[in-house]
């Protein structure tokens, strides 16, 4: 199909974007890669009234540490430029390993990073992977910046805390401490579909195998990505054994999660999935250290 009749605005400014959004007042869409939008636009799911494209608006693409160590990501860096620099290659192998798993190659190298969040599909690594690092996310309209934690970013299925006047312009992703492991899986029919079910972790566990701190999100089990927070806090200050691991797992699918039935999987295999999935990224995590030492 085609897309129905939208005006189409292509500003060099972030100002005059901010002007669009409160012009429009809710009826006009930015423009990323068109990855999601482009689709969503043909098959008429998105029907707005115009398209404010960000490819030329300067200064929405850096890509720097801070002075804190934290990773600043501009909204419109794209997937594909995030997953191949060496920083993030070095620092956290995490987000290369979850980006591979985005798509394909030629999607990465148009879709941005900005665009996936604000997307919000429930079944989208990169929302899942946000609450599992603890990013938080900065929003401006002509009213000002607003930062939020991904927790509070995510509202609902493909719903953002963002207002229709508000751009999604950078995330700022905290380092990984050096005793942190990290885990990912997903099960996707083949790779580079949406998955069935998939899962990420960051653990903290210290000379002991004490869990200091544990961070556990789950995608494609419920309306946005999912915080596993029962089994998050039966990790945390336990020693890690594989019963232990066990236990967490039983716990994050069968309580953390309400995952839905549609035709790709019953919510009863799902829950099969996530429990595997889970044990099998927290084993990862106690492998995956950030610092070899
Ligand atoms: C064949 C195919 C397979 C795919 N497989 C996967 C997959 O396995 N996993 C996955 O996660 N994704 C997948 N995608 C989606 C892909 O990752 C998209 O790139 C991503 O979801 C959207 O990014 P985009 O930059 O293309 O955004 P766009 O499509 O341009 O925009 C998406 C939505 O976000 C809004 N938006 C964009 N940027 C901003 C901003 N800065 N502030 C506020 N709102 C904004 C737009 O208005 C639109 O509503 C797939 C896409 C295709 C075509």
């Amino acid at each position: 199909m085609k897309p129905p009749p939208f005006r189409y605005h292509a500003p060099t400014r972030l100002e005059e974007v901010l002007e669009l959004l409160v012009r429009y007042g809710g009826d006009a869409r930015p423009l990323a890669g068109g990855q999601s939008l482009v689709p969503a636009l043909n098959f008429r799911l998105s029907q707005p009234g115009a398209l404010i494209d960000l490819n030329r608006v300067s200064g929405l693409d850096h890509l720097e540490e801070s002075a804190d160590g934290s990773l600043r990501v501009g909204a419109m860096v794209r997937q594909r430029r995030l997953e191949r620099h060496p920083l993030v290659q070095q620092q956290w192998p995490l987000i290369v390993e979850v980006l591979h798993h985005v798509a394909h190659p030629q999607i990465r190298n148009r879709g941005t990073v900005g665009g996936s969040l604000a997307h919000a599909d429930p079944a989208a690594e990169l929302p899942a992977l946000a609450l599992a690092l603890d990013m938080t996310l900065t929003v401006q309209s002509p009213r000002g910046k607003r930062t939020l934690p991904a927790g509070q970013f995510f509202t609902g299925m493909f719903a953002t805390a963002m207002a229709p006047d508000e751009l999604l312009v950078e995330m700022q992703i905290p380092p990984l401490s050096p005793e942190a492991g990290w885990g990912f899986r997903e099960v996707a029919r083949r790779h580079g579909d949406y998955a069935l079910v998939g899962a990420v972790a960051v653990l903290e566990v210290d000379a002991q195998h004490i869990c200091r701190r544990a961070r556990l999100a789950l995608f494609s089990v419920g309306d946005g990505p999912v915080r596993a927070q029962k089994a998050e806090a039966l990790l945390t200050g336990q020693a890690v054994s594989e019963q232990l691991i066990d236990q967490a797992a039983h716990l994050a699918a069968a309580e953390d999660i309400d995952p839905p039935g549609d035709i790709h999987a019953s919510a009863a295999f799902r829950r099969f999935l996530a429990r595997n999935i889970v044990a099998d990224v927290l084993r990862q995590a106690l492998k995956n250290r950030v610092k070899q030492t």
